[in-house]
């Protein structure tokens, strides 16, 4: 049964407290935590990542208030079933709830000492700030009077009340703000309820001052809903439930899946707990914390807290928390106590932790904790120390690294001279690494309209709100004004590998007048302004960046002994390297590019588009007349001037790659790349080339395609004009020759490839040419050069038929840039206009250009790998479309027993390290 099965996969923990048997139910759709545990940490899947982890806390040890968590099943049956539950749903919460009242020995909605709940999501992955919570529920007009009595403490029951009606009224039944620059309609109340009794802080605020505040909270909510504040505990907290399963669809959750690839149908679970309160007085506090400081990865604890506060305090940003390390001397026997803990979670755990606690009257209580989000060089640093520190071995380290999070390590940082030169206006907390340079945008719109024209944005609010999430993605940098370094804002911004400085309160941002003032300077929005993310610091202007230190000591411009960072970067790749199989090549087209990407580790080139060598100076105008030629004669012409060109690029390829295989492809642009479009440009060409405009004009006219994606380029190129492809190939193995028998000989490894090959009659008219020149240079030279020659997949009719085309193609490289285009219909240029909405709609889980469609042209790929195979069963194998520096593609062509990705350089040391997770993840 699969109830057992779960047991079965359940022995993380040894657990305390004992476990129900459900045997004699099919399904369980409610999981208890507390004295009674149903779950532990293996089930993520079905309990979300927050209830997995509570139950294991609770398992543990640990003081977990107790709870439940509805499993995911129930999302995606509510989903499935027009937003309804299963029909044993309602009696199993009844139950349920009946287990946390017993242990908290109070009751949900009684009257003397009622029960309150929070209610929380818990996706499989955390989505933090993404989706909804309700506190403090259970509270009604009846109830609050009991807790006021039993607390014995009415202040504390009215502020549980109002918050609870604030949130509740938001969150469930939709009382917000207007806009994103109009103020939410509950903080106008209880501002306006301050101002009038003239009192600054919440804090002044009395019993009978808030007692006013519910009354004017329920007659809003009244207003805008037309109807009644709920005061059945049971209908509050149905109400709740089905908010926070709806919230999994809402714009922003919506938007951070497509960001992070969390498929639609995993769906959240919904976590009920019994409150305990952070806000019960003076020796009573909520905080979150972090076992090891998430932004640097340094050991040491790392957090906030604030005293009589909720939960809720810490996230929003509203208040700004005290550094973890004050609670020392304030709260002395409970920093202890968080201590111990810290220690114990990370010896359980075995990752870096991110929790959330409350203290109620002194004493502990665990809300949360998971793998805490941390900035690249975190991530790395930390699987390093740990493996230092046994807490986990290197095989588990490479795996906890996000592959993409090695990009932190090689990013920008600001030029020190220009820094020390501009303007420090303010600082702030250091939040997400790095350095950042944009115009202002106050809003998330204003961010996005400045970010399409093509300008670098920083986005600068009092605080963020996950709906600000979008404005995040298009900026460079946020700066925030308010708010710690929990907080939404600086959460967001390190999973999102974006430069943060929050909580600036020097800083003064007024929306209406559209002005950000600082250390006596006033910037309008569009103004230039730069941050340190590493540091704080806010600059008036623009600062230049410069190289990050691994680039530094790469070019050799620092010694590797001087950069820490350096040393962690370099063990990561010496073990990702021990654990590959796939080999890692690299897309270069100049020997600068080709260097850049040995330094990174790159094994040889798998892609160099000839025709990006002939962007530069004069060669496109030669490349122009070449197209332009309406003969024979002409065309040789200009191929006779581009001829030295190439010859000489390919020199610079050969020496730089030191032996290593340089796949160079043959001539592949579609021609509108190269025609200018531009009258002027069309006149000056034709003044170079000695022709009349007309003719120019006319030419290209001729030469107009209506797809010229789908239109004569790639090898068709070369069979209607075999001209080229005799230069080509002649400037290779003169290249090859001339490296070879140079002074100081260098030995070249060239593989030629033949691209958009359909058809098995297509690759036989190259092939002659290219062997047939080859054999007539070797001779001229009297050399033997070793090379092979293949042929690019990128149309599906190549797949289709593998099997015949790999009898002449001695290697298949992946094209799959063109290879999506073509399988999915879908124009590699002109997706803008539906993509959004597909987005939206999550019809694409990731942009397939991007990320490969594993399902789609995953097949095809699938197919040509075994059907190749089949005539030609040492076949190389390769992929050198941008998917090959995307971790999930190269995951997928590890499985698929490819030989190498080919990759642009930045993505060389991205690929390495996931191409060992590929290998580790195919061994666990
Ligand atoms: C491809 O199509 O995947 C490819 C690498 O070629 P290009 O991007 O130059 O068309
Ligand atoms: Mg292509």
């Amino acid at each position: 049964m699969k109830q057992s099965a779960m047991k079965a996969k359940a022995a993380t923990s040894s657990t305390k407290t004992s476990t129900t048997s459900k045997a004699s139910r099919s399904h369980t759709y409610v999981y208890n935590f507390g004295r009674q545990t149903d779950g532990n940490a293996s089930m993520r899947e079905l309990l979300g990542g927050k209830g997995a982890n509570l139950a294991e806390m609770a398992a543990i040890g640990l003081p977990v208030p107790p709870g439940f968590t509805i499993s995911t099943e129930v999302c995606t049956y509510f989903y499935a079933h027009d937003r309804s539950y299963p029909r044993a749903l309602a009696g199993d919460v009844k139950t349920a709830i009946g287990l946390v009242e017993a242990q908290m020995k109070k009751t949900f909605g009684g009257k003397d000492n009622p029960l309150l709940v929070s209610v929380r999501s818990g996706a499989r992955d955390s989505m933090p700030g993404m989706m909804d919570t309700i506190l403090n529920l259970g509270l009604n007009d009846v109830t609050v009077e009991g807790l006021a009595n039993i607390s014995g403490n009415p202040r504390f029951a009215w502020d549980c009340y109002r918050r609870f009606i604030q949130m509740y009224g938001d969150v469930v039944m939709g009382v917000q703000a207007a806009d994103e620059e109009s103020h939410d309609p509950f903080h106008e109340l209880l501002d306006a309820l301050k101002k009038s009794l003239g009192k600054a802080q919440d804090s002044d605020l009395n019993a009978a001052d808030l007692q006013a505040l519910v009354a004017q909270y329920k007659e809003l909510i009244r207003k805008r809903t037309g109807k009644a504040f709920p005061q059945d505990v049971y209908e509050q907290l149905w109400g709740a439930i089905g908010a926070v399963f709806g919230s999994w669809k809402n714009e922003r959750a919506i938007l951070y899946r497509q960001q992070y690839g969390i498929p639609a149908e995993w769906g959240t679970a919904v976590n009920v707990q019994a409150m305990v309160f952070g806000n019960a007085g003076d020796d009573s506090a909520t905080g979150v914390a972090f076992t090891r400081d998430p932004a640097n990865g340094e050991k040491s604890f790392y957090g906030e807290y604030l005293v009589n506060a909720q939960g809720e305090d810490v996230v929003a940003g509203v208040r700004t928390p005290k550094p973890i390390a004050a609670m020392e001397k304030e709260l002395p026997e409970s920093f202890a106590a968080l201590e111990k803990v810290r220690t114990k979670l990370e010896k359980h755990f075995k990752d870096m932790q991110d929790f959330e606690f409350t203290i109620e009257k002194g004493r502990l209580f665990m809300l949360q904790t998971r793998n805490g989000k941390r900035t690249g060089l975190a991530a790395i640093r930390i699987a390093v120390e740990m493996v230092k520190e046994k807490l986990m071995d290197q095989r588990t380290a490479l795996l906890k690294i996000p592959a993409e999070s090695v990009d932190s390590l090689l990013v920008p940082i600001f030029d020190t001279k220009s820094q020390k030169e501009a303007q420090m206006i303010g600082k702030g907390l250091p939040a997400g690494p790095g350095a950042a340079t944009g115009r202002i945008a106050f809003t998330a719109a204003a961010a996005e309209i400045e970010s399409r024209k093509g300008n670098k944005v920083v986005l600068c609010r009092t605080e963020t709100s996950p709906d600000d999430l979008k404005g995040m993605l298009y900026s460079q940098g946020i700066l925030t004004t308010r708010g710690g370094v929990s907080s939404h804002a600086a959460l967001v911004a390190r999973q999102l590998g974006k430069v943060c400085v929050c909580g600036a309160g020097e800083v003064t941002i007024n929306y209406e007048k559209r002005t950000l003032s600082a250390g006596g300077v006033v910037l309008q929005e569009g103004d230039y302004i730069s941050i340190n993310g590493t540091t704080g610091a806010i600059y008036k202007g623009l600062i230049e960046s410069a190289d990050s230190e691994v680039k530094r000591v790469l070019e050799g411009s620092m010694k590797p002994e001087k950069s820490y960072t350096y040393e962690l970067f370099q063990t990561v790749m010496e073990w990702s390297d021990k654990y590959r199989r796939l080999r890692i090549r690299t897309n270069a087209d100049t020997p600068a590019m080709a260097e850049t990407a040995v330094a990174y580790g790159a094994e040889g080139i798998g892609l160099c588009r000839t025709e990006h060598m002939f962007f530069e100076g004069d060669r496109i105008d030669y490349m122009r007349q070449m197209i332009l030629a309406v003969d024979q004669v002409q065309r040789q012409e200009a191929l006779k001037k581009l001829l030295p060109f190439q010859r000489k690029d390919f020199v610079g390829l050969f020496k730089a790659m030191a032996g290593r295989p340089v796949t160079i492809r043959l001539l592949d642009p579609p021609l509108h790349e190269f025609l200018p479009q531009d009258d002027a440009v069309r006149r000056q060409l034709a003044d170079k080339l000695g022709l009349p405009l007309e003719f120019v004009i006319e030419r290209i006219k001729a030469l107009h395609e209506e797809n010229p994606m789908l239109g004569c380029r790639g090898c068709r190129l070369g069979i209607l004009y075999p001209e080229i492809t005799e230069m080509q190939v002649r400037a290779v193995f003169e290249a090859a020759a001339a490296v070879m028998t140079a002074k100081n000989p260098v030995p070249v490894n060239p593989e030629i490839m033949i691209p958009l090959v359909g058809f098995k009659q297509e690759l036989a008219d190259q092939l002659a040419i290219v062997h047939r020149v080859a054999k007539e240079v070797m001779a001229k030279n009297s050399i033997e050069i070793d090379y092979i020659v293949g042929t690019m997949v990128e149309v599906p009719r190549a797949a289709i038929t593998a099997e015949e085309i790999a009898v002449q193609a001695q290697f298949f490289s992946f094209g799959t840039n063109d290879l999506t285009q073509t399988t999915l219909g879908l124009s590699r240029d002109d997706m803008g206009l539906f993509y959004d909405e597909y987005q939206r709609k999550e019809i694409y889980n990731k942009n397939p250009f991007a990320s490969l469609d594993q399902t789609g042209v995953g097949k095809l790929m699938q197919f040509a790998v075994e059907n190749g195979r089949k005539s030609r069963p040492d076949l190389k194998l390769g992929i050198c479309g941008e998917h090959a520096g995307d971790p999930d593609s190269i995951e997928f062509c590890h499985r698929l027993g490819l030989h190498y990705v080919s990759c642009s350089p930045p993505r060389v040391p991205i690929a390495r390290l996931a191409a060992a997770q590929a290998a580790l993840r195919e061994k666990k």
